[in-house]
C-alpha cells in the first residue's frame, strides 16, 4: 500500500534515496496502513463534497484517532441529510479507481495555484510552508480533485476500504475564534466493511453509556450557563462522589498520609515564587484582596509547601505525606470544555510526599500498590505504567537527575511498564498510570512526579542528623487525577450501573397499594439504619409504572410491599442484576444487602 521511511509514510510511486531504510505497509501494518487509508479517503471524501456543495473551501483533513475529519468552507449549510449523497459520491470515486497523483510545486507557484483556485486556506497553508523555510511543496490529485498535501497515499481510489459519515461540527481556522469558523465533517474508513460496522456499534454503545446524558437522566450532575464549565453536583452526584472520596483517604490512612486543606485563593506573590505566574498565567483567575493581587490556585503545591515551610523538620520528620483534596480553578476555552472529562473547577486527590533522595524509591513503591489497589476497587485491574525520564531541557543537576531516574526504576522493579525517554517534566521524572475501561478506551489517572524545583525555590530544608540543613526532594501524587473527572468515567464504564456499595440509590421500596405505605417506609427505614441508602415510593402510580421508573434510575433493588409479604414480615426482591428473586424475609435480606455493601 505504501511504505514508511523514518517518521514518513510515502506512496509507492516516489522515489527512493539509495541506501533509505524502509518498511512495506501492507494491509495487516496496523496503525500506518489505517493512517494512509483513512488519509486517502479525506482526500475522496472533499471531492465528493465538493460534488455536493460546490465552491466548498478546503481547510485541513487529517486523519485522527478512529477516523479521519476534514474541514471546509462552505456556501450553504451541510446536514447530515447531505451524507447519503456524498457517501454515494464516495462509491462512485472509489469504483473509478483513479490514482492520486503527485507533482512538486515552487511556493510561489503553488501560492498562484491556489489563489487562482479561490482556495485561501490552501494559500494560507502554503505561506505558513514558506514561513518554515520550505521552498517546494506537493500536490496530491485524483481525477479533477487537487489538494496541497505531504503524502502519502494508497496507490488509488479503488484501495480505500468501508467509508462512513459520522458527524457535523465548528472549527475555528487554526483553532482561534479570530479566523473563520470551518464546518468539520468526522468520518471514518475501514479495511472492510465487517470492521466497520464493529466500529459503529461500540460508537453507538459509547453514545449510550455518554456521561453526560446519564449524568442527566440519573440526575447526578447539571451543568448551567451561569458557570461555564463549573459542574453542579445533585445530591446523588454527591453520593458517588463522596463515594470515591471515601474509598481514596481509606487508602491515606492506610499507607500513613496526613491530611491537610490549603486556601482556595493566595497572593499573586506566591504564584510568582511558584513559577505558575509565568508559565501558567493564562488558566488562572485572579482577583483583588484588600488592594492586593491575588490568584485562585489552579494547583495545591505551592499550599502544601507553605504548610511544610510554617514549621522546622528534621532528618526524623521525614518522610511527611501532606494529602489534600484541593478544589482547583483552571481557565480552559470553551471550545474545549467537555462534561466531566474537561471542567474548569475540580478537585484533585492530591499529595505532597516530601522525603530524602534515599527515601524516593520506597516512597513511590508505597504509591504504586496504593494506586492498583485503588483502581481494582473500582474494576480497573490492568493497569499501564509509563515512565518518563530527563528531558533536554531540565532543572537539577545529571546526579540528581540520574539518582531519581535510578530510585524510579527500582520502585517499577517487578511490573511492566513503558519508557517514554526524554518525556519528563523540566522539574523531574515522573510515572503515570493508565487503565482500560470496558469498552477499551485507555484512560490516563493518576501520576507520581518527582520535583527538585519547588523545594528550591521554596527554599524548603531538613536538619539532617549532622544538624546541617538540606533540601528535601517533593513527590507530587494523584490517584484519580481529579474526583470529577474519575466519576465521569466510572459512568460511562459501568454504564450508570455503579457498583452497589456506590450506587446512589441502593433500594427503592414499593407499596403495592396505599395500604401499604406505612409498611414499605418501615421496611425503608429498617434498611437506612443499617446505612444502606433506601427510599419508599409510594406515589400513587401504578406499581408497573414505578417500576420502569426505578428500573430507568437503575436502582439495584427494587422491594415491593403488599398484602401477602405484610403478613410474612418479607419484601418481594427485584434484583436488577439477577431479577426477580420472589418474597425474602425482611431480615434475610437486610444481612444479604449488608454484606453486599461491604464487599
Ligand atoms: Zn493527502
Ligand atoms: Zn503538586
Amino acid at each position: 500500500m505504501a511504505v514508511r521511511v523514518g517518521d514518513e509514510i510515502r506512496d509507492l510511486a516516489r522515489p527512493l534515496a539509495d541506501g533509505e531504510q524502509i518498511a512495506i505497509v501492507t494491509p495487516k501494518s496496523g496503525d500506518d496502513y489505517l493512517w494512509v487509508m483513512r488519509h486517502s479517503a479525506a482526500h475522496v471524501v472533499a471531492e465528493a463534497v465538493r460534488e455536493v456543495v460546490p465552491g466548498a473551501k478546503l481547510g485541513f483533513g487529517p486523519p485522527i484517532a478512529d477516523g479521519f475529519y476534514y474541514d471546509f468552507d462552505l456556501p450553504r449549510p451541510l446536514t447530515e441529510d447531505d451524507f447519503a449523497a456524498i457517501e454515494a459520491a464516495v462509491e462512485r470515486i472509489k469504483r473509478d479507481k483513479a490514482p492520486f497523483e503527485r507533482t512538486v510545486m515552487e511556493v510561489d507557484e503553488a501560492r498562484a495555484y491556489f489563489a487562482e483556485r479561490d482556495e485561501p486556506y490552501k494559500v494560507d497553508q502554503v505561506d505558513e510552508l514558506a514561513g518554515q523555510g520550505e521552498s517546494e511543496v506537493s500536490i496530491y490529485r485524483q481525477r479533477e480533485f487537487v489538494d496541497l498535501c505531504r503524502g502519502g497515499h494508497v496507490a488509488d481510489t479503488g484501495r480505500i476500504g468501508a467509508v462512513k459519515l459520522l458527524s457535523l461540527a465548528g472549527a475555528y481556522w487554526r483553532g482561534s475564534e479570530k479566523n473563520p469558523q470551518l464546518t468539520r465533517l468526522y468520518a471514518t474508513a475501514f479495511p472492510t466493511s465487517a470492521e466497520l460496522e464493529a466500529h459503529i456499534e461500540r460508537l453507538e454503545q459509547q453514545r449510550a453509556r455518554d456521561h453526560r446524558r446519564l449524568g442527566r437522566d440519573l440526575q447526578l450532575f447539571h451543568f448551567d450557563e451561569m458557570g461555564p464549565g463549573f459542574p453542579f453536583f445533585l445530591p446523588k452526584g454527591m453520593v458517588v462522589l463522596n463515594g470515591i472520596r471515601a474509598a481514596v483517604r481509606e487508602e491515606l490512612e492506610r499507607m500513613g498520609y496526613d491530611e491537610i486543606s490549603t486556601p482556595t485563593i493566595l497572593s499573586e506573590e506566591l504564584w510568582r515564587q511558584s513559577g505558575h505566574y509565568d508559565h501558567y498565567r493564562e488558566h488562572m483567575y485572579f482577583t483583588e484582596v484588600d488592594g492586593q493581587g491575588f490568584a485562585v490556585k489552579p494547583m495545591n503545591c505551592p499550599g502544601a509547601c507553605l504548610v511544610y515551610r510554617s514549621a522546622r523538620h528534621s532528618y526524623r520528620d521525614l518522610p511527611m505525606r501532606l494529602a489534600e483534596f484541593g478544589h482547583v480553578h483552571r481557565h480552559e476555552l470553551s471550545g474545549v470544555l467537555h462534561g466531566l472529562f474537561r471542567v474548569r473547577a475540580f478537585t484533585q486527590d492530591d499529595a505532597h510526599i516530601f522525603c530524602r533522595l534515599d527515601q524516593v524509591q520506597d516512597e513511590v513503591r508505597a504509591v504504586l500498590d496504593l494506586t492498583e489497589r485503588f483502581y481494582a476497587r473500582f474494576g480497573f485491574g490492568e493497569v499501564a505504567l509509563r515512565l518518563s525520564t530527563r528531558p533536554e531541557k531540565a532543572s537539577g543537576t545529571r546526579e540528581m537527575w540520574d539518582a531519581a531516574e535510578e530510585a524510579l526504576r527500582a520502585a517499577l522493579e517487578g511490573r511492566d511498564y513503558h519508557l517514554n525517554e526524554g518525556d519528563g517534566a523540566f522539574y523531574g521524572p515522573k510515572i503515570d498510570f493508565q487503565v482500560t475501561d470496558t469498552m477499551g478506551r485507555a484512560w490516563q489517572l493518576g501520576t507520581c512526579q518527582l520535583d527538585f524545583f519547588m523545594p528550591e525555590r521554596f527554599g524548603l530544608s531538613y536538619v539532617t542528623a549532622e544538624d546541617v540543613e538540606e533540601r528535601p526532594v517533593m513527590i507530587h501524587r494523584a490517584v484519580t487525577g481529579s474526583l470529577e473527572r474519575f466519576l465521569g468515567i466510572l459512568i460511562e464504564d459501568c454504564g450508570g450501573d455503579f457498583p452497589f456499595w456506590l450506587a446512589p440509590e441502593q433500594g427503592r421500596v414499593l407499596p403495592i397499594a396505599d395500604r401499604h405505605a406505612e409498611g414499605a417506609e418501615a421496611v425503608a427505614a429498617r434498611l437506612r439504619q443499617e446505612g444502606l441508602r433506601v427510599k419508599a415510593d409510594a406515589r400513587s402510580e401504578s406499581v408497573g409504572k414505578r417500576i420502569r421508573d426505578g428500573e430507568l434510575q437503575k436502582v439495584p433493588y427494587l422491594l415491593v410491599v403488599g398484602d401477602r409479604e405484610q403478613e410474612a414480615g418479607a419484601v418481594s426482591v427485584r434484583s436488577r442484576a439477577a431479577g426477580d428473586q420472589g418474597a425474602q424475609p425482611l431480615e434475610e435480606l437486610v444481612a444479604r444487602l449488608v454484606a453486599e455493601a461491604a464487599s
